[in-house]
């Protein structure tokens, strides 16, 4: 698989627009153990990534993720901000320099922007975050790609994982954040930010099978 930095936008694109379609069931799930607001928090970051995409006339997709980190903070003005700001900058550092990917790139962007977001926001898988999504789904990206698997069906295992991880929070009580308030009350619902973690990382690989 070679991506050119067109291919890089498409998959960002499709991800801004699969946000926005569902952000009105992230603010739904946000409403049940916080405030509300997690669908319209990811919307403006995601549509601010949208525009930056659209604007961006470089040939760097390293540089571009680093626009990004920027365009989404600036938009959000949640914890989520810094989380994925953080993320995009980890991965811009992963593409440094390239007009062209090649799969393995992607694998080890996602790797580095998820540590990021581990690093950035302290949650422990169990906490009831997006962690609870994104590290599973990273494991299960990095024992795909370490059996063998192609790029396609080793993000394919990753979302897999990660929707077992975001189902897996309803059970769980908050520990982190507003939703920690309500305590006891947590359970039984799915952790907001799990669940566009998912979002972002199926639409992701969903745009990848139309590069392969
Ligand atoms: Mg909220």
């Amino acid at each position: 698989m070679q991506l050119s930095i067109d291919d890089w936008k498409r998959l960002l694109s499709h991800i801004a627009r699969r946000i926005e379609e569902q952000k009105d069931d992230f603010s739904a799930l946000d409403r049940a153990v916080g405030d509300g607001d997690h669908g319209v928090t990811m919307s403006l970051g995601w549509q601010a990534i949208a525009r930056r995409l659209d604007s961006y006339e470089g040939e760097d997709c390293g540089a571009l993720c680093k626009e990004l980190a920027m365009s989404f903070l600036n938009a959000v003005g949640s914890s989520v901000g810094p989380l994925y700001a953080t993320a995009f900058l980890r991965g811009a550092a992963v593409l440094q320099g390239k007009a062209r990917l090649a799969g393995e790139d992607l694998v080890q962007f996602w790797l580095a922007a998820v540590n990021g977001i581990r690093e950035r926001g302290k949650a422990q898988v169990g906490d009831k975050t997006m962690i609870d999504a994104w590290q599973p789904a990273m494991e299960a990206l990095q024992e795909a790609r370490e059996a063998g698997l192609g790029i396609v069906e080793s993000f394919e295992a990753a979302v897999a994982a990660g929707e077992r991880g975001r189902d897996a929070t309803a059970a769980l009580v908050s520990q982190k954040g507003r939703s920690s308030r309500l305590g006891d009350r947590s359970v039984g619902h799915i952790d907001p930010g799990a669940a566009s973690a998912v979002a972002i990382l199926a639409a992701f690989t969903e745009a990848l099978r139309g590069c392969a």
